[in-house]
């Protein structure tokens, strides 16, 4: 795959994430302030969904035989190794932490 093969474009990368974020705040936002009834329906459909998400992210994450993330390098070139568990499992466990309130959520 080159960088110019539509899996790798920019604009494409940029839709997909608009896409995503914009998802994720309004499950948010009717969360936040919705009625119960609206609350139930996006749990319902959200809860499972963002479960399968860290499902995927974990299985893309996990340490190797030698401790170190299947999927993450880090240093100057990207070459070195990262210990697991690696940024991105790290900054869901402190999401998990964090109050909702002190995370925007109310
Ligand atoms: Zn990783």
């Amino acid at each position: 795959m080159t960088a110019t093969h539509s899996g790798n474009s920019p604009a494409l990368w940029a839709n997909l994430r608009d896409g995503i974020v914009s998802e994720v705040e309004t499950a948010r936002t009717v969360l936040a302030q919705g009625d119960d009834r609206s609350i139930v329906s996006v749990a319902r459909t959200h809860l499972a969904r963002y479960g399968a998400v860290v499902v995927a992210l974990m299985d893309e994450h996990a340490p190797d035989a030698e401790g170190n993330c299947s999927s993450c390098r880090g240093g100057l070139f990207g070459r070195k190794r990262v210990h697991a568990p690696c940024k991105p499992l790290l900054h869901y466990q402190l999401a998990l932490t964090i109050p909702s309130t002190l995370a925007g959520w109310t």
